[in-house]
């Protein structure tokens, strides 16, 4: 599933932009800076295909990537919790993301990734009110964890463990991540596989 790179489809600023719904979708979600763009990068193996920038204007669109050897296509969604954007523009985005969550009848996951300096804030707890409202199935991913010290790192996880033992439903395990140090990555990819299986 991986072993070929994967290629750049199109930036959607509206439902209506979306590709047919025609392949299993994964989408990755997460706050500004969470490592989102890098963990993709290093997820798929190509290097390049998801901007590892801030920058608003860039980062406000459903990116759309596809598999050049299996009918997966991951859907990057724009970074919540950017301060300096635009309010009308928050607003935008809050909603098309809410639309692609809610509605989407192929999206068979969601990664939703927490930052492993600091666990989980209020728009990732918002998030999770969403899926979990909407019974999309989600599961949490932890970046950076090459960047806090152990028991930061401990900390984090454990304010996250808590986070999704408070939710209605159970979720798939917790997984601990580095896109700088290649760790959790094949975890991932094992569960992306299974989720083409089944
Ligand atoms: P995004 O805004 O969520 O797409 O985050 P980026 O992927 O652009 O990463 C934000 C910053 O965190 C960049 O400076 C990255 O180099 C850094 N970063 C991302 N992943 C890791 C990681 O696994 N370890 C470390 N140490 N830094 C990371």
């Amino acid at each position: 599933l991986f072993a070929r790179p994967f290629v750049f489809i199109k930036g959607c600023v509206r439902i209506a932009d979306l590709p047919p719904a025609d392949r299993m979708e994964i989408a990755f979600a997460g706050r500004s800076n969470v490592g989102k763009s890098s963990l993709i990068n290093a997820l798929t193996g190509t290097t390049g295909l998801a901007r590892t920038s801030n920058t608003p204007g860039r980062t406000q669109e459903l990116n759309i990537f596809e598999s050049q050897s299996d009918a997966l296509r991951i859907v990057d969604m724009p970074g919540y919790g950017y301060a300096r954007a635009p309010e009308d523009k928050v607003k935008q985005w809050t909603r098309l993301i809410h639309q692609y969550l809610t509605g989407r009848p192929n999206l068979r996951r969601v990664y939703v990734l927490i930052d492993g300096r600091h666990g989980p804030n209020a728009n990732d707890a918002t998030v999770m009110n969403e899926l979990d409202k909407a019974a999309v199935s989600y599961q949490i991913v932890v970046t950076k964890a090459d960047k806090p010290n152990k028991s930061e790192l401990e900390a984090a996880l454990a304010k996250t463990r808590a986070a999704v033992a408070k939710r209605p439903a159970a979720h798939p395990e917790i997984i601990l991540t580095s896109s700088e140090e290649k760790v959790g990555l094949e975890q991932l990819r094992a569960e992306i596989r299974q989720l083409m299986e089944h």
